[in-house]
């Protein structure tokens, strides 16, 4: 019996989710390793943390839709690969054999410039970090006024920080007093426009946007800047941006600059052709991409075409990266922020447009649990 291998569920591996039934009728044996029963969608993490949704309403089950499509989901992590013997290592010791292997296990925030066993120290990734941090926020913010320090400058830093305001202002607590400590500056790879209208919402709430100073060391209890300053704050939270997850480094595969597994147009890893991945955990050798939920949802298809195909001894379809997307920003406060090509718009109607495209990709891959 052939062999396929998914690590991950993620947002690259979803139209593999839909199509297992197909595989196991086809007489594979198809097995998903995830390390819990649950994929949470990141788009709507900011959202979540600002209590628009609830946590049910951001995640699909995983594990409920591998086994009703009669395949194997085994809750663990891939620990190693070994490419040779074509084996996958789990957490727990055992070990998967495969033919095709197909990997989608993401990204995580460095924590270098964080100590050990930090509990005031909370990352955006994983999206699940999210709901601990909503509760320590209620928790300290119903007590007393606090300070919360954000480090990033990218989206997500103005996601985060534009829904705990949310947050608080829909639970009636006392409103903290947030800061982001933005590096080089708030949004500053993106066009003036977007970055005013940003800055000037964060402005009209009061939180304060530092800019030109990036952070040295982080704790729960207060941030280190790179010239020495010292800014104190009751909890942090780094927003810093992503690199793809060890796996492949701890398994002695060749990697990217970024440690990603390098594929080609195909997804596949050119050494081991058997190996192939989408999402935030591969380096795209054709052109580094932004690691972005939409590339990852854009390789479905391919992916899903490209591990049977190489499965079954047929031609591999290319990934055309595309060069337009749509962003939209989920600032809190039911504001959004819009931006295709050269269209950008803010507001309540931005934020409704991305409300309606996200709850239908939910319900899209949540029909089939
Ligand atoms: C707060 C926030 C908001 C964002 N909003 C947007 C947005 O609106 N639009 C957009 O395009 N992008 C957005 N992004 C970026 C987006 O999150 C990523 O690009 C996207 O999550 C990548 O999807 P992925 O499936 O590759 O990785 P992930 O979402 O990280 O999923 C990887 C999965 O693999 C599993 N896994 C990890 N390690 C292992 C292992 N060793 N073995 C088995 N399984 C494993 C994980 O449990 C997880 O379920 C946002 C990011 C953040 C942090």
């Amino acid at each position: 019996m052939k062999k396929l291998v998914f690590v991950g569920g993620g947002h690259a591996h979803m139209e593999i989710l839909a199509n297992l039934d197909r595989m196991v009728g086809q007489g594979y044996s198809a097995v998903l390793i995830a390390p819990g029963p649950y994929h949470y969608y990141s788009g709507m993490g900011p959202g979540m943390l600002g209590g628009t949704y609830r946590p049910d309403q951001i995640r699909f089950n995983t594990g409920k839709i591998v086994r009703k499509a009669g395949a194997v989901f085994v809750r663990d992590y891939a620990a190693r690969i070994d490419p040779d013997r074509k084996r996958v290592y789990l957490g727990s010791g055992d070990w998967l054999a495969y033919d095709v292997l197909s990997c989608n296990a993401g990204s995580q925030v460095p924590v270098d410039m964080v100590s050990k066993g930090d509990d005031g120290v909370f990352t955006v990734k994983p999206i699940e970090r999210l709901r601990q941090l909503q509760a320590e926020i209620i928790l300290r913010a119903s007590a007393r006024r606090i300070r919360i320090a954000i480090v990033g400058g990218g989206p997500s830093a103005a996601e985060i920080a534009g829904n705990i305001w949310q947050l608080v202002k829909t639970r009636g607590a006392k409103m903290p007093e947030i800061v982001i400590l933005a590096g080089k500056g708030l949004l500053s790879h993106f066009g003036r426009g977007i970055r005013q209208r940003v800055i000037s919402l964060m402005r009209q709430r009061k939180i304060r946007i530092e800019e030109g100073e990036y952070a040295r060391a982080v704790s729960g209890t207060g941030i280190t800047t790179g010239s020495g300053r010292s800014l104190a704050c009751d909890l942090a939270v780094l927003a810093t941006g992503v690199r793809p997850v060890s796996l492949f480094r701890d398994s002695g595969l060749p990697v990217g600059p970024d440690g990603g597994l390098p594929v080609n147009r195909f997804l596949q890893c050119a050494a081991y052709p058997d190996i192939f991945g989408g999402g935030d955990c591969i380096y795209f050798e054709p052109m580094p991409l932004p690691k972005l939920g939409v590339y990852a949802v854009r390789q479905n298809p391919v992916l899903l075409h490209n591990v049977l195909a190489q499965l079954e001894g047929r031609r591999l379809k290319p990934f055309v990266p595309g060069k337009r997307y749509l962003t939209i920003f989920n600032l809190g406060g039911g504001i959004g922020l819009f931006n295709r090509g050269k269209l950008t718009f803010g507001g309540r109607l931005a934020f409704r447009l991305k409300d309606f495209i996200d709850r239908r990709f939910m319900a899209r891959y949540r029909a089939l649990e």
